[in-house]
């Protein structure tokens, strides 16, 4: 697919697309024929928040219940009910906040957004509109090889509306997840590509459920997002016309909207028409989006004030307490443990997106001579075998203190790998230490000449071929050999010192 960047034009004819071809008779090579585009993309992003009950009544925000089973006269919007804040809502978003890098206005409020649909029986969605609870702040996620920031514009509460489902004779609605707590995280548009609103979305969400702010659950449409992207003239600061697609509630459907409506887009200016803001939707079976209607603006929602809702005005001790529940970010984890434990970016990635794991490995790694082993074994041996056998950390029968020791044993020479990982077998089935187990079972590392001279004599003696190789100067026909000795030796030959030997063997 064709991406950003790619589309050229002359500008001053901008009928002949032709003309950065090289026969094109306006392309004399300068530059200023040729007109190439960028995307600009913001993203509003909705999140539920965990909480036990709703944002306005004490009905559970549960997902999965029967239709309209957890409601009251509040969600469902009944004349003369008063909503009453959920204190959990506030806090978590006061900590999105501050995970988020916002600021915490001295004073927030709530306001009726109205507008007439079935899913919303009140006729408005409360929300926050001139005061949000949460205003600027950033993301910073890794892409392209550096650490991108994307600002945010606010982060702010408001209700879930209901549930409209469509039948073959009728329609109906679902107000089970009328007034679930939302986040809504607003960016700035300064989002320049499909991959990096793909990106900065996971960002957010890792950040989201690290904090216990949402579990971000995609399937349970705990996360939606409406993309806004149009495209302008690379260098150009003003910004074109906007399309919004509403309610994408997968990532890879909105990095997908976003690639073909970017490239839409450009395909129009090129040919000269102009954007339209309008309010498009995307078919995720045909995959182009489609419009629905032109966009409307604030003022068609005539916000004003909640009469019911005082404004909030976070008090210190009230905000203290939200930061101790602040957490080390997904990202500062990442290099941390990269930095702390000298392991590879892979296996500090894989303890970012498998937190348990990675707590795991620290509580161990604080006391190993070779973090980097000890990383090596908890994620190539120990995830492994915990999603071979559907079990979790909690039920492991082997002292954390034993990895340490298992790779100790393997690091001093006294057991080879592969012992090391028959050893690991053991312990992960039956628990105990892996020395008595070493012990037991006769598998300490054989270093004693006499020994691996009679396996490496046996072994050139069975394998002719690639010994006459070797001596001919194919170095990798040793590989087959040692194989050999190994087998012979049942593994417990040390390695370094039968490559040595063969060596030594095989030159004379
Ligand atoms: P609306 O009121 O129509 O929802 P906002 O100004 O609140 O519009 O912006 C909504 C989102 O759209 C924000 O993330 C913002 O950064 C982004 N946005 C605004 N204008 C543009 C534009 N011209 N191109 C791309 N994104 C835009
Ligand atoms: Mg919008
Ligand atoms: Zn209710």
């Amino acid at each position: 697919m064709k991406r950003m960047g790619g589309a050229t034009l002359c500008f001053r004819y901008p009928q002949l697309r032709d003309c950065a071809k090289k026969e094109c008779p306006l392309n004399n090579g300068e530059s200023s024929y040729r007109m190439e585009y960028e995307a600009v993309i913001g993203l509003e992003t909705h999140v539920q928040l965990r909480t036990q009950s709703k944002m306005w009544c004490g009905c559970p925000n549960q997902y999965g219940s029967d239709p309209n089973t957890n409601v009251c006269p509040v969600c469902l919007g009944m004349p003369g009910s008063l909503p009453v804040p959920n204190e959990e809502a506030l806090k978590q978003t006061a900590l999105a906040g501050m995970l988020l890098n916002c600021d915490i206005p001295a004073r927030a409020k709530f306001d009726r957004k109205n507008y007439f649909y079935p899913d919303a029986a009140k006729d408005y969605q409360i929300s926050q509109f001139e005061l949000p609870s949460n205003v600027g702040g950033y993301v910073e996620f890794e892409f392209e090889e550096g650490i991108q920031r994307v600002e945010l514009n606010r982060a702010h509460l408001e209700e879930d509306v209901g549930k409209s489902f469509h039948f073959d004779k009728f329609s109906g609605v679902d107000f089970n997840r009328a007034g679930v707590p939302l986040l809504e995280i607003v960016t700035e548009a300064c989002i320049t590509s499909a991959d990096m609103a793909y990106e900065y979305l996971n960002a957010l969400k890792d950040i989201l459920i690290y904090g216990g702010v949402s579990d971000c659950d995609m399937e349970k449409g705990m996360v939606r997002c409406d993309v806004n992207v149009s495209v302008r003239p690379k260098g150009s600061t003003e910004l074109g016309g906007k399309i919004e697609i509403k309610n994408m509630n997968t990532f890879s459907g909105a990095r997908k909207a976003l690639e073909h409506e970017i490239e839409r887009q450009i395909e129009d200016v090129t040919n000269g028409k102009t954007i339209p803001q309008s309010t498009r939707r995307w078919d995720d079976v045909a995959e182009i989006t489609e419009e629905m209607r032109s966009k409307e603006s604030a003022h068609d929602y005539r916000y004003f004030p909640c009469p019911d809702l005082m404004p909030l005005e976070p008090s210190e001790d009230w905000l203290a307490d939200v930061r101790t529940r602040i957490v080390e970010l997904p990202l500062a984890r990442k290099q941390r443990f990269v930095k702390d434990y000298g392991i590879p970016e892979g296996d500090a990635e894989t303890f970012k997106n498998d937190v348990p794991l990675g707590d795991y490995f620290e509580g161990i790694a604080k006391d190993a001579k070779n973090p980097k082993g000890v990383a090596n074994l908890v994620i190539n041996n120990l995830r492994a075998k915990l999603s071979e056998t559907e079990t979790d950390l909690a039920s492991l029968k082997f002292e954390p203190s034993a990895v340490v020791q298992l790779v100790e044993l393997m690091d001093s020479g006294k057991i080879s790998s592969k012992i090391a990982q028959d050893t690991f077998v053991l312990m992960f089935k039956n628990g105990g230490s892996p020395k008595a187990i070493v012990e037991e079972k006769g598998w300490v590392q054989e270093s004693d000449e006499d020994a691996l001279g009679a396996w490496c004599d046996e072994a050139i003696a069975a394998n002719p071929g690639p010994a006459e190789d070797f001596r001919n100067g194919k170095e990798a026909a040793i590989n087959r050999i040692m194989g050999n000795v190994m087998k012979l030796s049942k593994g417990k030959a040390n390695p370094g010192a039968v490559v040595q030997m063969l060596k030594d063997k095989l030159k004379c």
